[in-house]
């Protein structure tokens, strides 16, 4: 079972998947707890180039951009998501696909037929059994991670439109494929989050 989560900035993202990763792990499952970009060595390197670098006129190109994210996730599938899934593991991962296609397509502007395509490509077409998006106004998320003191450097190179931007393109590919999500609103306490995730999570484990 493969579960992703997915939204804006200060949406408590790494909270829900470590609460998660807990709840499955204390029911006996073997739980994969990755991450994009960065959760493999050349990930790791990938996410200094993706997030580390320049901003202004000398910062990365959009389209080299989409391709440093698709090459994160492709080794990602390919050596970490795809080996634990095989062996029966549920894997939870911090962004995956529709990252891209909101970051890179939505908040970049590029083309989401484009990005889409590039991500298919990078996967082998390996798509979740769950999205859990975590739904946060980027007045509300942005103000979290600044007042947590992290990553505010990068945050500083996009206005708040690209914000907005990402966010509706998180909520169109949710409404689009509307079984295959769950969307909940990141201001609710996380406890009541949690409870909504383990809930869906019943569901799909009956076994
Ligand atoms: O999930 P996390 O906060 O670690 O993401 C790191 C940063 O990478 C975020 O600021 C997000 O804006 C950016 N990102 C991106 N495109 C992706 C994935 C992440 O711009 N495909």
């Amino acid at each position: 079972l493969f579960v992703v989560f997915e939204g804006g900035e200060g949406g408590g993202k790494s909270t829900q998947v470590a609460r998660l990763a807990d709840a499955l792990g204390n029911r006996g499952r073997e739980v994969v707890v990755t991450r994009e970009p960065g959760a493999t060595d050349v990930g790791e390197r990938i996410r200094g180039l993706v997030l580390g670098g320049a901003t202004g006129p000398n910062a990365l190109s959009p389209r080299a951009e989409a391709l440093l994210y698709a090459a994160d996730r492709a080794h990602h599938v390919a050596t970490v998501v795809r080996p634990a899934l095989t062996r029966g593991a549920v894997v939870i991962s911090d962004r995956y696909v529709d990252s891209s296609l909101a970051y890179q397509g939505a908040g970049r502007t590029l083309p989401v037929d484009e990005v889409s395509w590039l991500s298919s490509w990078a996967t082998g077409g390996l798509k979740p059994d769950l999205v859990v998006l975590l739904d946060v106004d980027p007045n509300v998320g942005l103000r979290r991670v600044v007042d947590r003191g992290a990553g505010t450097d990068r945050l500083e190179g996009e206005s708040l439109e690209f914000h907005e931007r990402v966010r509706y393109a998180f909520l169109d590919l949710a409404a689009a494929d509307p079984k295959r999500y769950l969307v909940l609103d990141a201001s609710r306490p996380a406890d009541e989050i949690a409870t909504a995730v383990a809930g869906r999570l019943d569901e799909m484990l009956v076994d």
